[in-house]
C-alpha cells in the first residue's frame, strides 16, 4: 500500500461516513468513498487542505461508465452544488459557469434564448467539470473538434496553489492538462463556454443504411461534408456482414414551431439478467435495422430526440441487471480499419452482442488536452451486460485487436485495461504526471499506473 493511502486510512475512519456513488454502467460493485458536498468555493478550499496527499477526487453526475469518476475506499467532492451560472454575454454567446452545472441546464436557459451547446456527448446529464475532465465529443467532432475546444478560460482550484485561472495564453500547459485531465489536477470551479447560435430546438435529420464498412466510411466522409452531426447505429450481430444506419443531421432554421419536451418512463427496478439474450439482442438488432433502413428523406425531428435518445428512459443503466454493464470504446487508425470486422467477429463469436453499437469516424483536429481521447480514426462504442469472467475474457480478446492495429481506449468508458493498454492509448501519459494535483487520485488512475 503507497504510504499516502496509509495516511488516509490513519486519519479517517471512513466506514463512518461513507457513501455509495456509482458510474453508469454500475461496475465495479460496491465501492465505497467518504462524500464531501460543498456548496461554495471556499468550503471546497478547506476540503482541499484539510485532505491528505492522494485522498481526493470530484465527482459530477457520474455519467461516466467505469471507475475514472470513482475512489474507493477515499474521498469524493461531488460538485453538484457548485452549479450556478455566473455570467452570460448575449452578443457573443460565451458563458461563465461553475463546474456543476448540467448540459441540461445550460440548454433549458440558453436554447430558449437561441444558443446551444458547441458539443455535446449522448446525454445531457453530465456537468461541465465532468464534460471537461474527460474532454468529451459528441457527433460532430469532424468539424468542431471536442468540448475543450471551446473552453476559453477555467477556473482551477487546486489544494497548494489556491485558484488558478488558465486558458490558452495563461497557464496554458496546466490548461492543456486539465482538459482531459480526468479530475486529477484539481476541480474545475469554473468555465467559460462559448455556445453556438441555433434557430430553435430543431434539427433537420435523416437516414441511411449502409451494408458494410466502406459502406459507412464512404457514406460518412460524404456526409461529413454537408452534415454537423453524423454518427452510426451498428448491428453488431451482423459478425463480418457489417451493417448499420448512419443518422445525420443539422440545425434546422425552423424557428416558429415549438418543441414540447416529453418526461419518459423510468426503469423502475434492476431487469432480470436472462432478458438480455444472444436471441433477444439479435432480434432487436434485425428489428431495428429493417425499421430504419426503410425510412428515407428529411424530418424535423427535436434535439432532444436527436441527440439524447437514450434520456428519454431515466435509469436506463438498470436494463442489465444487477451486475451492471461495461462499455468497450476504442478508436482505431483509419489506415487499419481492418481491425473492425475481426472485432465483431469476436463478439459475434461469444454471443455477448449489444443493443448499442455506436461508429463514429472521428476529425482531424489536434487534442484538446494532454489526454484527450479523440483521433484521427473510427470509434467503435458497445455496451456488454456484465457476466463475470466470460465478459471480460471477450473484453481482453477485444483489446488484442486494439493493441496490434495501434489503437486507443476510452478511460471514461473504461473499468478494466490493463496499463500496457493504457500506456499503448496514452504513450505520453508521463509528461501529465507533474500537473497532478499532491491531494488528487482516483480508482481508474491507481489502476492503469500502479497496476492491480
Ligand atoms: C448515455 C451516455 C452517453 C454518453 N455519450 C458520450 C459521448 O457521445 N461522448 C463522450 O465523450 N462521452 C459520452 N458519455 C460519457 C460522459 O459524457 C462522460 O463520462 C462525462 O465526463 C460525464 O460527466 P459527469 O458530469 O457525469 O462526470 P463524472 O462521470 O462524475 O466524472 C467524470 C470525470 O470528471 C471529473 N470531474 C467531475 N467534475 C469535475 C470538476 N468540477 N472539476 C474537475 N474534474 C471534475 C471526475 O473526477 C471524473 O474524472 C456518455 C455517457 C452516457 C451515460
Amino acid at each position: 500500500m503507497p504510504a499516502e493511502a496509509a495516511a488516509i486510512g490513519r486519519k479517517r475512519s471512513l466506514a463512518a461516513s461513507t457513501d455509495r456513488l456509482a458510474s453508469w454502467g454500475r461496475y465495479p460493485k460496491g465501492t465505497h468513498a467518504h462524500v464531501h458536498k460543498p456548496a461554495w468555493n471556499d468550503e471546497l478550499a478547506g476540503i482541499l487542505k484539510a485532505a491528505p496527499p492522494a485522498s481526493l477526487l470530484p465527482y459530477g453526475l457520474g455519467r461516466s461508465y467505469g471507475d475514472s469518476c470513482l475512489n474507493t475506499d477515499r474521498e469524493l467532492v461531488d460538485c453538484r452544488r457548485l452549479n450556478r451560472i455566473l455570467g452570460f454575454d448575449e452578443s457573443t454567446g460565451m458563458l461563465r459557469c461553475e463546474g456543476g452545472v448540467s448540459f441540461a441546464d445550460i440548454i433549458g436557459v440558453f436554447l430558449p434564448k437561441g444558443w446551444f451547446l458547441p458539443v455535446t456527448p449522448g446525454t445531457q446529464f453530465v456537468t461541465v467539470g465532468g464534460a471537461i475532465a474527460n474532454d468529451v465529443h459528441g457527433k460532430n467532432h469532424h468539424c468542431a473538434g471536442t468540448f475543450g475546444d471551446h473552453v476559453h478560460q477555467l477556473g482551477l482550484l487546486r489544494s497548494n496553489d489556491g485558484l488558478v485561472v488558465c486558458s490558452r495564453e495563461e497557464n496554458p500547459q496546466m490548461f492543456r492538462a486539465t482538459i482531459g485531465g480526468l479530475g486529477l489536477t484539481g476541480v474545475i470551479a469554473w468555465a467559460d463556454i462559448q455556445l453556438r447560435r441555433v434557430a430553435g430546438p430543431w434539427i433537420d435529420a435523416e437516414l441511411a443504411p449502409f451494408q458494410s464498412l466502406s459502406g459507412f466510411v464512404d457514406l460518412s466522409q460524404k456526409s461529413n461534408g454537408h452534415f454537423e452531426y453524423t454518427v452510426a447505429w451498428l448491428d453488431c450481430f451482423a459478425g463480418r456482414n457489417l451493417r448499420g444506419i448512419l443518422f445525420r443531421g443539422n440545425h434546422s432554421a425552423e424557428s416558429a414551431k415549438k418543441l414540447r419536451l416529453k418526461r419518459g418512463p423510468k426503469l423502475p427496478f434492476n431487469l432480470p439478467a436472462w432478458l438480455l439474450n444472444r436471441y433477444s439482442v439479435r432480434a432487436f438488432n434485425s428489428v431495428y435495422y429493417r425499421a430504419h433502413a426503410a425510412k428515407k428523406g428529411s424530418t424535423l425531428v427535436g434535439y432532444d430526440s436527436f441527440f439524447y435518445p437514450l434520456d428519454s428512459v431515466r435509469q436506463w443503466n438498470l436494463l442489465y441487471g444487477k451486475q451492471g454493464f461495461l462499455q468497450y470504446q476504442c478508436v482505431i487508425p483509419e489506415s487499419n480499419v481492418d481491425a473492425f470486422p475481426e472485432l465483431l467477429a469476436r463478439i459475434a463469436r461469444s454471443g455477448m452482442g449489444s443493443f448499442l453499437g455506436v461508429l463514429k469516424q472521428f476529425g482531424s483536429a489536434p487534442p484538446a488536452g494532454m489526454l484527450s481521447f479523440p483521433r484521427p480514426g473510427l470509434t467503435l462504442a458497445l455496451d456488454f451486460a456484465m457476466r463475470g469472467e466470460r465478459t471480460l475474457q471477450l473484453m481482453r480478446s477485444l483489446d488484442d485487436v486494439v493493441l496490434r492495429s495501434g489503437g486507443a481506449l476510452y478511460p471514461a468508458k473504461d473499468a478494466r485495461m490493463s496499463p500496457a493498454l493504457f500506456e499503448a492509448s496514452f504513450p505520453r501519459w508521463r509528461s501529465f504526471l507533474p500537473w497532478i494535483d499532491p491531494k488528487m487520485s482516483s480508482s481508474f488512475w491507481r489502476r492503469v499506473t500502479e497496476g492491480p
